[in-house]
């Protein structure tokens, strides 16, 4: 069954087409096609570029009103253009779209309905450098290739619909979480495949698996997961709570930005800018966001890239503790996304203070490891494993589950 995934994000849109079979264990299959069009804010021009599974990327420009005008041309290169990989629109059996927020109502995937669209549409407050260009891109997707190819949207807070609680409500006016502040969580798709796969690679049931994952990306954070369902997990009403991160601050007192209103005269937006885009390993370094730029940075000597290394080093620990108590004790600690596979030191940083929890790696296999194994000592009560993030994949996988069990 070829699935499309689209996924859109504050400033591209990101499309892949999978061959989603009958669920084997293993690595899923590598994309058939992929592409992306990226735009900047203001330029009225978004970057295609698109390419055929094992070819190089084509790429080209677009002149672009705004980001919805991407979305209809990143669609059709599947089955027009060089890199076409499909004669006809009429082979795609179905398309899953990311989506970020489905707020309380949408626990689960789900086949697009004028319902699941409004629930999208109400959600648009919570997350609106998202929400927006995705049902955008569910009505494009509708518009091409007509109402006979069903579309499903997964969202990024299913697999935290779980959280208990004295986890999900925060301790502010309850009336609050009735008007809909609450810990959401996000990066739920790859946590639910991360852990999945985690459970696969040991050969466990998840029944009664305790296993924290780690999504270290640009964004970053870590879902606490139990019997394959998600307990606690760190980015909560948005994805700026938690980790400290490429750009943005992560937790920090909240008594902070009501000192700088009070104080210095800041205002919502800039505050959205300075603690999203100004924070992190950017803000703290005065360098980058890039995680490969603060290694290497600090390893030339740079003293502010140094600390902002260990800041992000020292979250990760205590936040890991955090699940790992949530917990009541952990199985595996799984490394995913960017950061989480690519870089070595911060792994074994992370797991030499969280030694007395019974974790050991293997210092030699965590150098390069091979993605999708486990990489612990011998002798480690916990076991560590490096998986390769798949949430595309993920994303046709949940597609193909909704449709299949409709039938
Ligand atoms: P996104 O959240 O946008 O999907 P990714 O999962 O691609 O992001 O992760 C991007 C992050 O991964 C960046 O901070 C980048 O520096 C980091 N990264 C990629 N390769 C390496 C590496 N070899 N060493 C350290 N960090 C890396």
């Amino acid at each position: 069954m070829k699935i499309l995934v689209l996924n859109g994000g504050s400033s591209t849109l990101k499309a892949s087409l999978r061959e989603a079979g009958d669920d084997s264990p293993g690595r899923p299959p590598a994309p058939l096609w992929e592409a992306a069009a990226e735009w900047g804010r203001t330029s009225g021009v978004a970057r295609l570029r698109a390419r055929r599974a094992g070819e190089a990327y084509i790429e080209n420009e677009l002149p672009i009103a705004s980001p919805t005008d991407a979305i209809l041309p990143v669609i059709r290169a599947v089955w027009s253009g060089p890199s076409a990989v499909l004669g006809s629109p009429g082979e795609i059996a179905a398309v899953g779209h990311r989506i970020v927020h489905g707020g309380k109502a949408c626990r689960e995937a789900a086949r697009v309905t004028p319902e699941v669209k409004e629930q999208i549409r109400a959600c648009i407050e919570f997350a609106p450098e998202h929400n927006q260009l995705e049902l955008e891109a569910i009505e494009a997707a509708e518009s091409i290739l007509g109402p006979a190819v069903p579309q499903v949207a997964v969202f990024d807070t299913a697999f935290h619909s779980t959280l208990p609680l004295p986890a999900k409500v925060y301790p502010v006016p309850y009336e609050w979480y009735e008007q809909g502040v609450a810990r959401y969580g996000f990066h739920g798709t790859s946590h639910q495949y991360a852990s999945r796969r985690a459970a696969q690679i040991l050969g466990r049931d998840p029944a009664g698996f305790r296993v924290v994952t780690c999504h270290l990306g640009n964004g970053a954070s870590l879902a606490a997961v139990l019997d394959g369902k998600c307990v606690d997990t760190t980015m909560g009403f948005t994805p700026l709570e938690g980790l400290m991160m490429g750009t943005r601050s992560g937790s920090i007192d909240p008594a902070i930005p009501i000192y700088l209103v009070r104080n210095r005269g800041y205002g919502a937006d800039e505050l959205d800018r300075a603690l999203n885009k100004e924070s992190g390993l950017k803000g703290v370094s005065g360098i980058s966001g890039d995680m490969r730029e603060i290694v290497a940075a600090a390893a030339e000597g740079n003293e502010r890239a140094r600390l902002a290394f260990e800041i992000y080093a020292y979250r990760l620990v205590r936040e890991i503790g955090g699940m790992a108590a949530s917990l009541g004790g952990i199985d595996a600690l799984a490394f995913t996304a960017g950061i989480g596979e690519n870089c070595p030191p911060l792994r074994r940083i992370a797991c030499e203070r969280l030694a007395f929890l019974g974790i050991a790696l293997d210092r030699q296999k965590n150098r390069a490891p091979e993605m999708d194994t486990d990489i612990a000592a011998p002798e480690s009560r916990v076991r560590v494993l490096v998986i390769h993030a798949e949430e595309d994949w993920e994303i046709a996988h949940e597609c193909r589950r909704v449709i299949t069990a409709a039938l």
